[in-house]
C-alpha cells in the first residue's frame, strides 16, 4: 500500500476543505509558507478550518503575494475539545499569552478575559490573543481553535450565567475542596488576577448554584500556573483525558 505523504507544516485557513477543494492563500500565509517555510509547487500542508477536520493539502500555485493549495484526502476527522471554558484575569502579557496558548493544547472550548475588582491589566488586544490561539491549535494537531471573547467584567458575565454550566471557582483562600462527585456537562473554570478575589466577589461566586469552590492544593500559585494547574485536574476528572 503506498501510504499518503503527510505534511510537516499545519496551517489554520478560514475556507472551506473538501476533496480536490482549492483553498487560496492569503499574503501572510503564502509568506509563511513559501518565505519562511520554503515550499513549493507540489508540497503538501495540513490544512485545517475548525469545521471540516485535518486535510492534506498539494501546493498547485506559490506566488510571494499568494497561492493556492488543493485538497487531496482528510488526514483527521473533525474533533471538539470537552465544553469547558476558561475564564480568567488577565496578567502580563506574556503571561496572558501564556495561559491562551496552553488554553488551546489542554482543551478549551472557549477563552474568556474578565475583568475583576483586583484584576491588575485592564486591556488586551483580543485580536492578537486570537492568534495566539491559532498558532497553538496549529502546533498541538487540534483540528478547533477556540474563540477568545473581548474582555467581559465579572460581575456581567456572571449576571447572565447560563444555569446548565458548573462553574469550577479556583479560590486560593479555600479550604481543600475538589472536584469529587462533579457531573459532567457544560463547564467553566476561574481563575483570578495577581490580587486574589475580592470579598463581595467570593461572596457572588460561592452563593451560585452552579459554582464549586476548588483548592489547588497548599501553596499560592501563580495566575499562569494556576490556569494550566485547574484544566489538568478539570481533564483528568472530568474531561476528554479519562
Ligand atoms: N492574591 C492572592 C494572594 O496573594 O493570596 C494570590 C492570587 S493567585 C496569584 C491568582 C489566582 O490563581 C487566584 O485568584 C486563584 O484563582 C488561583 N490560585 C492560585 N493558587 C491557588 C490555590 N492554591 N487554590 C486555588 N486557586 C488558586
Amino acid at each position: 500500500m503506498v501510504r499518503p505523504v503527510m505534511a510537516k507544516v499545519r496551517l489554520y485557513v478560514e475556507h472551506a476543505l473538501g476533496a480536490a477543494q482549492p483553498v487560496p492563500l492569503t499574503r501572510e500565509q503564502a509568506h509563511y509558507l513559501f518565505g519562511v517555510m520554503r515550499l513549493g509547487q507540489g508540497d503538501r500542508v495540513a490544512l485545517f478550518n475548525g469545521a471540516d477536520g485535518e486535510w492534506q493539502a498539494e501546493v498547485a500555485e506559490a506566488g510571494k503575494k499568494g497561492g493556492i493549495l488543493v485538497c487531496a484526502e482528510q488526514s483527521a476527522p473533525q474533533a471538539l475539545p470537552p465544553d469547558l471554558w476558561l475564564m480568567f484575569a488577565p496578567v502580563k502579557k506574556a503571561r496572558t499569552d501564556f495561559i491562551v496558548e496552553k488554553a488551546v493544547e489542554m482543551g478549551a472550548r472557549r477563552i474568556l478575559p474578565v475583568t475583576t475588582d483586583h484584576t491588575n491589566s485592564e486591556r488586551i488586544r483580543q485580536d492578537r490573543l486570537q492568534a495566539h490561539a491559532i498558532e497553538a491549535a496549529e502546533q498541538c494537531g487540534g483540528t478547533f481553535v477556540p474563540e477568545v471573547a473581548e474582555m467581559a467584567r465579572l460581575a456581567d458575565v456572571l449576571a447572565r450565567w447560563p444555569d446548565n454550566r458548573q462553574l469550577m471557582f479556583c479560590d486560593e483562600a479555600a479550604g481543600g475542596g475538589g472536584l469529587a462527585g462533579a457531573a459532567r456537562g457544560p463547564w467553566a473554570i476561574l481563575i483570578g488576577p495577581e490580587g486574589g478575589f475580592s470579598q463581595s466577589e467570593r461572596a457572588r461566586l460561592t452563593a451560585m448554584p452552579q459554582a464549586i469552590t476548588v483548592s489547588l492544593g497548599p501553596r499560592i500559585l501563580r495566575a499562569d500556573t494556576a490556569a494550566v494547574a485547574a484544566m489538568t485536574l478539570w481533564q483528568t476528572t472530568l474531561g476528554d483525558w479519562t
